[in-house]
């Protein structure tokens, strides 16, 4: 340890003598938030830099620190010739051959960390290699062959479990240890450590402090999974008219990001931060099949002509080796993919492949926004409005917003594109705060006639199928013509809300409106906004019909029913239950593109991306079971749905036709996804989130605690919070700021936990949150994709 000592008058220290580290302290599984809009509770610790280090030293490289008794990683985030604290200690080592990140990285995590309302070090990490952080572990080593009979009988039972457990490895790590003699003795954490405190003092055991470094280094040839694929290299196609409008829009914002290199860009996103200007953003609005991919290619070049690099967000699920490939057959060797089926060793191979500068590329879901690209010039976000993007984990940030933010303070671009923007995304739009290029037409052929089957008229003729006789019809013909059909449902088809099958009337809470759940286990209708409870209606309030039931089909049930119906046709079945396998996404997918299956009946996941010329049907089986969800989104994520379901259809010059069953014909939702009416859409559902102050009009946050002493402990947890925060909004005078619950979620039950939340919804929900320590047990979600 050394004395931070003060400089002598007129002799100024040289600046970086003192390294200001975030360190990765103690970490709880869900750490209390830092307070909004004041400077948080220490995150970060002053060090003193050895003289011998200073060269070593520097923003955003890894080091190896004292803390409170141990040592452990930090990451510097800044030098500074003078110590705020008296006493300050010595780094210790530095890790790693430089720095891993810049200082606009870090400016972004702290962005990050402020908005998203989570630790600092967390949001830090985002950018680090994978792997866990170097870290300081005791290891244990069993001292003699055989303890005697003495020692043996002066030991307890926890220690002799301890012991046993050298039995089998006579080397062991104090994790080791506890994990062991909780799974194989029932020992709580405590009770393991002081038993090998114990085995310590008498001799038995000895322990030797060891640094085990995070990141090991790779030993072998670097896998690269793009390698694997055998891409043959592709031309640029010349661009169809409105590709090349879109394209002259964004060549235009890229002109303009090179030219202003240095001035601070403002910045475009959902998530609001101190920034003015025009927005380096461009929202592509190109319908399924109007070629945004190739307009995307073509922006990639333009930025690696001029030296700079690029990265393309996709949601998980759109991440095929189809997708993969058209990238990587363009930019032969030069593209990284980034995904969540990389196995730890093509993870850490991709991350020092990119930070080496050997990827000019990245395409990747979620988390390769914080991708190790040096000379980033474009960010393109496709799909933008997928939910995907959203962490659910701590820092929950938004992907899409991230990659926004990125791009402005890396001098470059971001382009979003989608057949459905989010709302939030379109109305930036809107007001001019990002530019707007429209793909009104496909490329190929047009966009599927959607026929819409109202199943209140099909059960009143008599037909209680799961297919309409429309359906039905279909089905058979596209098989006799040995083509190919979609059938598409809801993954949460089993969604319990209560739908009378007379009308379509889905049963609402008298006070709020959403529709209410049906809960088995409690025999009643709750409200999962406002906790009204009610008994299921026998008669429909609406037309007073008795067929009024709860509501849903799985994905099994209706392949059974293609098999049936239909015994010579080949079916195959894609959704959660069947892509558990690492690569069976890819191998059901080949099933289906290479002809070796008829009928592809499948949930969410077939919606994004594929492009499958021999499908002519799309048969959407339950249009209606995303619209009973309490969610404010719940029109818009059908609207997208069903959008995006239809985009599957019609995809060569053979045509196609959806076929769109439902209990809501006139749902705007419903008739606009038909007609492939976004604007139509857009406009009724951005006068309701008005009207309702939902976003894009104000900022949610949603305040989720789960908790294990039972639902009525979580209700007054909740509650408690609830009127605290109420007590704020009149003490500070916020105005349109209000707080919605405590109500159970959606999803009540969590592994045996309650789970009950508020929603804070606000102007500037930041104002209301700072200062306020919600204490364990709470998670905090900024600009939730849902309230479920
Ligand atoms: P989107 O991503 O908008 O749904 P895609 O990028 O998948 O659309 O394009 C649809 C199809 O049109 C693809 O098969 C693609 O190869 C083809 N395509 C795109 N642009 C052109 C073009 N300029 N000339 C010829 N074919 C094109
Ligand atoms: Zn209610």
């Amino acid at each position: 340890m050394s004395a931070g000592r003060a400089a002598a008058p007129g002799d100024p220290p040289p600046p970086g003598r003192f390294a200001e580290v975030s360190v990765d302290g103690p970490r709880e599984p869900e750490p209390p938030p830092a307070a909004a809009g004041r400077p948080a509770a220490r995150d970060t610790f002053h060090y003193a830099v050895p003289p011998h280090m200073a060269a070593a030293v520097a923003v955003g490289r890894r080091v190896w620190v004292p803390f409170g008794r141990r040592r452990c990683e930090g990451v510097v985030v800044a030098l500074h010739a003078t110590s705020p604290v008296e006493r300050t200690r010595d780094i210790l080592d530095v890790l790693d051959d430089g720095p891993l990140l810049g200082p606009a990285e870090i400016a972004l995590a702290r962005w990050i960390a402020g908005y998203y309302l989570a630790p600092f070090h967390a949001c830090l990490r985002l950018w680090l290699p994978p792997g866990r952080p170097t870290r300081e572990t005791t290891v244990y080593t069993r001292q003699r062959a055989a303890p005697s009979a003495d020692d043996l009988r002066r030991l307890d039972a926890a220690a002799l479990a301890v012991l046993g457990l050298f039995d089998g490895a006579p080397r062991l790590t104090r994790e080791q240890v506890r994990h062991r003699a909780a799974r194989h003795g029932g020992l709580s954490g405590a009770r393991a450590s002081a038993a090998l405190a114990v085995l310590a003092a008498r001799g038995l055991v000895g322990a030797d402090t060891r640094v085990v470094p995070g990141t090991p280094r790779r030993r072998g040839a670097p896998a690269d999974p793009v390698a694997d694929l055998g891409v043959a290299p592709t031309d640029p196609l010349p661009l169809t008219a409105d590709q090349a409008a879109a394209w002259a829009v964004i060549e235009g914002l890229l002109e303009r990001a090179a030219a202003g290199a240095g001035s601070p860009p403002g910045v475009a996103t959902a998530a609001p931060g101190p920034a003015a200007g025009p927005a380096p953003v461009c929202l592509v609005h190109g319908v399924t099949g109007s070629g945004k991919t190739e307009v995307y290619l073509r922006a990639i070049a333009h930025v690696l002509d001029r030296g700079r690099q690029a990265l393309v967000l996709v949601p998980e699920i759109a991440l095929t080796a189809q997708q993969i490939r058209r990238f990587a057959g363009r930019f032969p060797g030069r593209v990284a993919v980034w995904h969540s089926e990389l196995t730890d060793a093509e993870r850490r191979d991709t991350w020092q492949r990119i930070h080496g500068g050997g990827a000019d590329v990245v395409v990747g879901s979620r988390s390769a926004v914080f991708a190790p690209l040096a000379r980033l010039g474009l960010v393109v976000v496709d799909e933008e409005h997928a939910d995907a993007f959203k962490q659910s984990n701590s820092p929950r940030y938004h992907a899409r917003d991230v990659a926004t933010r990125r791009a402005a303070l890396a001098g470059g671009v971001a382009v979003l594109g989608s057949a459905t923007p989010s709302l939030e995304t379109y109305h930036l739009a809107q007001r001019g705060d990002c530019a707007l290029a429209d793909l009104p037409r496909r490329v190929v052929g047009a966009l599927p006639r959607v026929e819409i089957v109202d199943l209140r008229a099909e059960l009143r003729a008599g037909n209680t199928s799961i297919f309409s006789a429309a359906l039905d019809a279909a089905l058979a013909a596209t098989l006799a013509a040995g083509e190919q059909a979609i059938l598409y449902l809801n993954r949460r088809g089993s969604a319990s809300f209560v739908l009378c099958r007379d009308c379509g009337h889905i049963v609402g809470c008298p006070r709020c409106r959403l529709p209410l759940t049906w809960h088995a286990a409690g025999q009643a209708l709750v409200c999962h906004h406002c906790n009204h409870r009610g008994m299921p209606p026998l008669l429909c309030p609406a037309c007073g019909g008795v067929r009024i039931r709860h509501f849903g089909a799985g994905a099994e049930r209706v392949e059974a029913l293609v098999r049936e119906r239909f015994p010579a046709a080949r079916v195959v079945r894609w959704d959660a239950d069947t892509t558990g396998a690492r690569g069976a996404h890819a191998a059901i997918l080949a099933q289906f593109a290479d002809g070796r299956a008829d009928v592809l009946v499948g949930t969410q996941m077939i919606a994004k991306g594929l492009d499958l010329p021999m499908v002519t049907l799309v048969g959407i089986v339950s249009a209606d079971t995303g619209l009973g969800f309490p969610d404010f989104r719940a029109s818009e994520r059908t609207f997208q749905l069903l959008s995006q379901v239809a985009g599957r259809a019609g995809r060569s010059a053979l045509g196609g036709r959806v076929i769109l069953q439902t209990y809501r014909p006139d749902h705007p939702a419903i008739v606009a996804a038909a007609r492939h009416d976004y604007a139509g859409f857009y406009r009724g559902e951005i006068a309701f989130r008005a009207e309702h102050r939902y976003p894009p009009f104000s900022r949610l946050v949603r305040l989720l605690h789960v908790g294990d002493h039972g639902a009525r402990a979580a209700e007054a947890a909740t509650g408690a919070v609830a009127e605290a925060l109420r007590r704020r909004v009149a003490e500070l005078g916020l105005a349109e700021t209000d707080v919605i619950g405590p109500a159970p979620a959606f999803f009540q039950r969590e592994r045996g936990r309650s789970r009950w939340q508020l929603v804070v919804r606000s102007p500037d929900p930041h104002a209301l949150l700072a200062g306020v320590a919600l204490g364990p047990g709470w998670r905090v979600d900024v600009d939730p994709v849902d309230v479920l």
